[in-house]
């Protein structure tokens, strides 16, 4: 058997996480090109400049009609000859000429010689000409080629998520294909005698194997590629078969169960064996037993079983390692909320607590601990719209203290 020892066990979640992101880091996975239509969500893997102004012409920010400023009334209404129109997507306008006007729309190129627009309803017909009221300012109406990205603009930047105006940025510069880090390919174990897939039968002592899908959905949410999931025994040698393969075509290894100190939890010694273990257990609560390490070409996450122990290591632990290998930027511990209620820890762990969210009228996010925290208790985490974060070296927390807060999917709604 190999020395237990002979790897950092009892780290600190700071220490931790610290780890994870520094062996992450050295495992960037490469770009590829994806279409637009696939792009929502993925990390950019390289800076985008604007090719070209945009908007690229001169144009009406509104239905109305293209005058020269000069001609303007200053007093009365006064009218103006209509020499034609031009809509969005329209052909070439006349040019404007002293006193005349062309009909326009939003979005049409502005006509020669015309540089404002007057809105609609400060006009009306009469005829052949429009008469225009006064009031409108000199270039009011009109939008300036280039205003929103000027050539050679430095758009967007490499390590940010394409959310959907980002894409739309991308389109309105005219590219099909985007360059992306690839999303990291992982295999999902959920190990245990005991589980049961939904749908079948549970015999004695069997519970349904709820983390399939309550860690299966976060690797979705965070763009991670299933290659498989498979459900496990707890047997060294189908435990062993499993890690070997997966380590030969994943690039991340997440495993739930096992990783105790229980007489059915092979998985630390295993790896010790076959792979690498880069620490065991984490002075948090739950997870505790989270262990960090690679096989083959994966790193391995392997998750406690307790179904709040696997989120709360996910959204701590996991989640810094998926941002640090696809390149993206990471915003940190961006959210905080005060306690609604005084805590007093009583262990000397980070603590993950349920909590709900609320902002109150004054704008300030409150947190509200949720009573059933058990790790075991998955109510905990339906209910809750985030984990607070319990720092070891404190254990009062007055309510109104100020704590990190990781949002689970689905806050703010
Ligand atoms: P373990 O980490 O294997 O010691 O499991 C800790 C607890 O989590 C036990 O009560 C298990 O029955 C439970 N558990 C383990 N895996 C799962 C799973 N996939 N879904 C739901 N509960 C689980
Ligand atoms: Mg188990």
């Amino acid at each position: 058997m190999a020395d237990k020892r002979s790897f950092p066990t009892g780290v600190g979640v700071d220490e931790a996480r610290s780890r994870i992101v520094e062996i992450a880091t050295e495992r960037m996975l490469p770009a590829e090109h994806v279409t637009l239509e696939a792009a929502g969500g993925r990390v950019l893997a390289i800076d985008i400049c604007a090719p070209f102004d945009v908007p690229g012409f001169v144009n009406s920010a509104m239905d109305g009609f293209a005058v020269r400023a000069e001609d303007l009334p200053a007093s009365a209404e006064k009218p103006f000859r209509l020499l034609g129109q031009i809509f969005a997507g329209g052909d070439m306008a006349p040019e404007v000429l002293t006193d005349t006007c062309v009909r326009v729309t939003t979005g049409a190129p502005l006509p020669r010689g015309a540089d404002t627009v007057v809105m609609k309803e400060n006009t009306r017909a009469d005829g052949e000409h429009i008469l225009i009221a006064p009031g409108t300012a000199s270039a009011a109406n009109v939008r300036p080629a280039g205003e929103d990205y000027a050539t050679g603009d430095l758009a967007l930047k490499r390590g940010m998520r394409l959310t959907p105006a980002r894409v739309g940025v991308i389109a309105s510069f005219g590219f099909a294909e985007v360059k992306v880090a690839r999303r990291p390919r992982a295999v999902l174990f959920t190990t245990g005698d005991e589980l049961v897939a939904p749908g079948k039968p549970l015999g004695f002592g069997h519970i349904y194997d709820s983390n399939r899908f309550s860690l299966g959905g976060l690797l979705q949410q965070h763009d991670v590629a299933l290659l498989r999931h498979a459900r496990l025994r707890d047997d060294p040698i189908v435990l062993r078969d499993a890690l070997l393969r997966a380590g030969a075509d994943a690039d991340i290894i997440f495993s739930s169960g096992g990783v105790s100190a229980g007489e059915a939890d092979f998985l630390p010694r295993l790896l010790a064996e076959i792979g690498e273990v880069y620490f065991w257990k984490v002075r948090m609560r739950p997870g505790m037993p989270f262990l960090f390490g690679k096989i083959g070409g994966a790193l391995l996450f392997a998750l406690p079983g307790n179904p709040v122990s696997g989120v709360a290591t996910f959204l701590s632990l996991v989640k810094p390692a998926l941002q640090a290998m696809s390149g993206a930027e990471s915003r940190g511990a961006a959210l905080r909320a005060r306690l609604r209620q005084a805590i007093r820890k009583r262990h000397a762990r980070t603590e993950f607590q349920r909590a709900r969210l609320e902002c109150d009228a004054g704008g300030i996010l409150w947190a509200t601990p949720l009573e059933k925290q058990g790790s075991g208790m998955l109510r905990g985490v339906a209910e809750a719209d985030a984990l607070v974060v319990l720092p070891e070296a404190v254990s009062e927390f007055a309510a109104g203290h100020v704590v990190d807060v990781l949002p689970l999917p689905g806050w703010p709604g």
